[in-house]
């Protein structure tokens, strides 16, 4: 059995008592790779926490990028500190996550907007695919991503005739139309554990409508963990339940749903 986690934050000090056990139980639950997303103030050594991670562990990748939360501390400075630590490492496979998060308005959303574009351009600069986190700023979002030329196809896709794919709408929560206009854009939609959530119909709605072929899943842990397990922290092993969420949905096997995201988490970010 095999799955992918397409996007966790294991780094963090949730994780410092037991990060081992947690790995090891993701491998356990037949979770072959994570896609660790570093986060935080790009001076603070986070970023190199995250890197420090995916160096070590066979299975897992690094994504390097500002969150729209912090986006009032990317200046030059950081800019070049992040661009140097990408360039640096093998294991950092996508850009992100970067866009906009007009929930929580933790930097001035003309700020997110700035440097949301600014680090689309650096992604494509250094042809990586983007990891998008977008909450109630979708036409925004979309919008940005539009005029950006939204990033680069992926590495190992030559001969898709899609290749236009370029990066995934991370912990989507939005309407059907902007997933819709994600994948015309070229990008994957990756659904949580919010999926499993009771009140959660509409996002289910929206899920059992789109393409598996677009689709990638994850855990966002330590946040959002799914049904049955509510309450407790999360952990990468935990994203089969999305999984099998969308095998109920779609009427396949849950291994059928782990085999299709897989392939296309490894044409996306050009892995094996
Ligand atoms: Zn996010
Ligand atoms: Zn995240």
């Amino acid at each position: 059995m095999r799955f992918i986690d397409s996007h966790c934050h294991i780094d963090g000090p949730e994780y410092d008592a037991d990060r081992d056990d947690v790995i090891a139980r993701a491998h356990d639950a037949g979770v072959e790779m994570m896609l660790n997303v570093g986060t935080g103030d790009p001076l603070s050594g986070a970023f190199e926490r995250a890197l420090g991670l995916a160096e070590k562990h066979e299975g897992i990748y690094a994504a390097l990028g500002v969150h729209p939360h912090d986006a009032r501390l990317f200046d030059d400075r950081a800019e070049q500190h992040l661009a140097a630590l990408v360039r640096q490492s093998k294991r950092v496979v996508a850009w992100g996550e970067i866009g906009l998060d007009y929930h929580y308005d933790n930097s001035p959303r003309d700020v997110q907007r700035e440097v949301f574009r600014r680090q689309l351009r650096l992604a494509r600069e250094m042809e990586l695919p983007v990891v998008i986190h977008s909450r109630e700023a979708d036409d925004d979002t979309i919008a940005i991503l539009n005029e950006s030329g939204a990033g680069v196809p992926p590495v190992n896709h030559a001969q898709d005739a899609r290749a236009t794919k370029s990066g995934v709408l991370h912990c989507f929560g939005g309407s059907l139309a902007m997933a819709q206009s994600a994948i015309d854009l070229g990008f994957f939609i990756s659904f949580a554990g919010n999926l499993t959530f009771k009140k959660a119909e509409d996002l289910r709605d929206v899920a059992r409508q789109l393409p598996l072929e677009r689709l990638l899943i994850e855990t966002d842990c330590p946040y959002l963990t799914p049904v049955p397990f509510r309450g407790k922290r999360n952990e990468p092993a935990r994203v089969v339940e999305t999984a099998r969420c969308l095998a109920e949905l779609h009427g396949k096997e849950w291994e059928e749903i782990g085999r299709v995201t897989s392939e296309n988490f490894c044409g996306l970010f050009g892995v094996r």
